[in-house]
């Protein structure tokens, strides 16, 4: 049997793989897709695993795990620290390296789980910051156009969780991101209520860099969100729906008491969570073999013995209640792979 892909995803779920090949270097990465690419063999890039569902028959070709490594930095007075990563690095390393090393900007995203190179395609976010406020360009593999190109930020179509990247699922190999980072100790304004709570300052104020790490990592240690293997309620792929945005009429039909956030462009975010709360599912809902997390409600966990068929039931159970309730419909936010949410019947 191939490699299971269930030990490479932090759902601890996926079947067998084809082939699976680790790359540890980017020459090396570009030539593994272009030969796939010419022999139409399908590929699936693998960083972390801690955004994907695999399904339970495993993936039908190549899977190529990406551990590319180096970190280039050029800092000066001026501009701040240009921080180019290879897509392979571990994201909380540069976290730490970024709070160690005083550039600031992305120490309120400690503590997520996976590479560097999938920050990009989600616009990976946290706590008030999200990798779009310091990403200064993305090198890539166009698969399509069969050869490199580099996105600055303005090209990258960044949004709330997506990207260009990922609206254009499996084109771009991303082979490196460059980080604009200011310099200092400080961290940036804290934009998000619960951390500036929690750290003592003010909506807007900078704290050290290193309190606001240790905040983040606090606050998301008890809603799960810090991986831990002797703890199931973090065997998930994170928050498991993606907040709704909403246009005027749907914002007026919810109940007055849910949370509205209003947006740049005119749309109103509000909470998957209370949704799902409110349609009647708490934390902890499920079975022995999948539920809500039950420190978080909207992460999705596997308790050790589930399938990806019984997650997926689970996700579809929730997305349905929410729908029967508010009329909206979820969207997931991990990547399926060989698998979809079911209708409920
Ligand atoms: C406990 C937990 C907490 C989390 N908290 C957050 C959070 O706070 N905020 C947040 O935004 N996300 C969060 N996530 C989701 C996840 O960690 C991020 O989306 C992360 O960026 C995924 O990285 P990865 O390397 O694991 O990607 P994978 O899961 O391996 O892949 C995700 C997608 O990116 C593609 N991909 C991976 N690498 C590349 C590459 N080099 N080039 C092109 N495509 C690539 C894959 O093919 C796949 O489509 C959390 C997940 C968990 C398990």
């Amino acid at each position: 049997m191939g490699e299971l892909l269930a030990d490479h995803t932090t759902l601890r779920l996926g079947g067998p793989a084809s082939e699976y090949r680790r790359v540890t270097d980017t020459d090396e990465l570009v030539a593994a897709v272009a030969e796939a690419d010419a022999g139409r063999t399908p590929l699936l890039l693998l960083g972390g695993g801690s955004n994907l569902v695999v399904s339970d028959e495993g993936f039908p070709g190549l899977v190529l795990d990406i551990a590319t490594t180096g970190v280039e930095v050029e800092a000066d007075a001026c501009g701040g620290a240009m921080v180019t990563v290879a897509a392979g690095e571990v994201w909380d390393d540069l976290v730490v390296r970024g709070v160690t090393e005083g550039w600031v900007g992305i120490e309120a995203l400690s503590g997520i789980p996976g590479s560097v190179g999938a920050t990009p395609i989600q616009n990976v976010g946290a706590y008030g910051q999200e990798v779009a406020d310091t990403i200064a360009s993305v090198r890539c593999w166009d698969r399509k156009l069969r050869g490199q190109r580099t996105f600055f930020a303005a090209d990258c179509s960044f949004g709330y969780r997506t990207s260009r990247f990922k609206q254009d699922p499996g084109r771009h190999v991303v082979l490196d991101v460059t980080f604009q980072l200011r310099l200092g100790d400080r961290s940036a304004p804290v934009r998000y209520a619960e951390l500036a709570r929690t750290i003592g300052v003010e909506v807007g104020e900078r704290a050290p860099a290193a309190d606001v790490r240790a905040a983040v990592l606090a606050l998301r240690r008890g809603k799960g969100m810090v991986l831990d293997d002797t703890d199931p309620d973090t065997w998930s792929a994170g928050s498991f729906f993606t907040n709704p945005l909403l246009d005027a009429e749907q914002s007026a039909a919810l109940p007055a008491d849910a949370p509205r956030w209003s947006q740049p462009d005119g749309t109103v975010k509000t909470s998957a969570a209370w949704l799902i709360e409110h349609a009647g599912f708490t934390k902890g809902y499920g079975n022995d073999r999948v539920s809500l997390s039950t420190k978080h409600t909207l992460a999705l966990t596997n308790r050790g013995h589930a399938s990806t068929a019984d997650l997926l039931a689970l996700a579809a159970e929730v997305r349905g209640g929410v729908e029967h309730r508010f009329g909206l419909t979820l969207a997931n936010e991990p990547v399926l792979v060989g698998c979809e949410l079911p209708v409920p019947a």
